[in-house]
């Protein structure tokens, strides 16, 4: 008897719970109107996005700087399509990157960047509003809201192979390649198929709504198209997060067929995408010559890299990018003096990037000059907050200054890495530190 009433009981608190609990995890979707369960409330949908904004932008080469006409031009055509987008409230901001893959992403609740490779690519004003406006159309239709996934970025960053793991033997720039093995986590949606086609629809009703040719999607897609034939892999490896077909293209033309929309003239290109993106086109070879340094340099043809980060640099001085992989060269040739010359340039140029301070920090370690180290890898740790392998190389430079004060931070810094990824290879490294070290509190258990 008891024993029914009690499970009654249960039933009915279970029963109150779970529908509290659907209707807290319950949203509407802004574009289809239906109710969604399990994805994050709006709030939540915001606040994710503007967490991740920053160190997503500098996980693809930091903000594309200097160039307020390009920077400024970009916003006005994104905020002119967020306004007529589903979601004309939400704190929209677009931004440029500074890499020459031609790519696009969006944050969860607005956050919006391009790359500087792609305005280079596209010719006219209607192909970068169909960018925008396929991007605006995932944050519309809650795309990245119910799916976020963690990358790793850091690993491409310094082109080093194979894994150094005994640590009692690391020295010197091994502790490079040690950072570049481990890699960091980056935060950023992968789409399905049918979002992908959902934002392309999306799009281009924004485009049209604000007056622009719907065929500058189209053209968008053909673009995309002669690049991959140009050089095989290229749309899989650089629009990874776009995935591309001819399917696509269908899609687009059928719906600019469907609806008539031949009444009025529509605006292809205007004079200020032809100003805006000039320098971009002009400084193009500038950046070919980087691109091909870096491929060098992924090469193990470090002397080769140098000339050409060398020709970069004298032809674009301020970019930040260059000395900064210049700088990691030198490294590389353990040419110690130059290269901290350049990291430290490329930081006076760009005192935002973590780039050139997480280079310096591991290399600081590696001299075991503790100081500089923990100086740049804390920076690094602002810049792209709670990533592990910082985490576990700051851990290091802690421990191993010596101090009271230092070594409690250090320990305290390798169990959070070891809770927190455990399975990884990176956390399995850190609770194994945690063990020897600490021998006594595991023995006492
Ligand atoms: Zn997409």
């Amino acid at each position: 008897m008891l024993n029914t009433q009690y499970l009654k009981l249960v039933r009915r608190i279970l029963g109150v719970a779970l529908v509290l609990l659907i209707s807290a995890c319950a949203t509407v979707n802004p574009v289809t109107g239906e109710k969604e369960y399990f994805t994050l409330n709006e709030k939540a949908e915001i606040k994710l996005g503007e967490q991740h904004y920053y160190p997503t932008m500098q996980s693809m080469g930091g903000e594309y700087l200097n160039n307020n006409e390009a920077k400024n031009y970009v916003n006005s055509i994104g905020q002119k399509l967020a306004q007529v987008s589903h979601r004309p409230n939400l704190n929209y901001e677009f931004k440029i990157v500074n890499s020459s893959m031609v790519n696009a992403f969006a944050l969860p609740g607005g956050k919006i960047c391009v790359t500087r490779g792609l305005l280079e690519q596209i010719d006219n004003e209607a192909q970068l509003a169909a960018v925008l406006g396929h991007e605006i159309g995932h944050v519309t239709a809650r795309h990245g809201a119910k799916r976020f996934v963690r990358g790793t970025i850091l690993s491409s960053l310094l082109q080093f192979g194979g894994a150094v793991l005994d640590l009692k033997n690391v020295k010197g720039k091994d502790w490079i390649k040690l950072g570049a093995v481990l890699g960091t986590e980056a935060f950023l949606s992968k789409y399905s198929r049918d979002q992908e086609t959902q934002s392309d629809t999306l799009g281009i009703d924004y485009m049209q709504k604000v007056n622009y040719d719907p065929h500058g999607a189209v053209q968008l897609f053909e673009l995309f198209s002669r690049l991959s034939k140009k050089e095989p892999g290229f749309i899989e490896k650089l629009f990874a997060s776009h995935p591309q077909s001819n399917e696509r293209m269908q899609n687009a033309n059928n719906i600019i067929k469907n609806k008539n929309t031949a009444k009025t003239k529509k605006i292809v290109n205007t004079l200020e995408f032809s100003q805006a993106t000039a320098t971009i086109k002009r400084e193009a070879s500038i950046y070919r010559n980087y691109d091909r340094a870096e491929k060098l340099s992924r090469d193990g043809r470090v002397e080769e890299a140098i000339e050409f980060y060398n020709k970069a640099i004298q032809e674009k001085s301020s970019e930040s990018l260059f000395h900064a992989s210049l700088g990691l060269a030198y490294l590389e040739r353990e040419q110690s003096y130059q290269g901290e010359k350049y990291l430290k340039e490329a930081i006076r140029l760009y005192p935002d990037y973590y780039m050139p301070h997480y280079i310096l920090g591991i290399h600081y370690l590696g001299e075991r000059q503790y100081d500089g180290a923990i100086e740049y890898l804390e920076k690094t740790d602002k810049f792209i907050p709670e990533q592990p392998t910082t985490q576990f190389l700051l851990a290091q430079a802690y421990i191993a200054s010596g101090g009271w004060f230092n070594q409690a931070k250090g320990m305290g810094l390798l169990r959070t890495v070891c809770l927190q990824h455990k399975y990884t290879k990176i956390g399995n490294m850190a609770c194994k530190q945690v063990e020897i070290l600490e021998p006594k509190k595991e023995a006492k258990k």
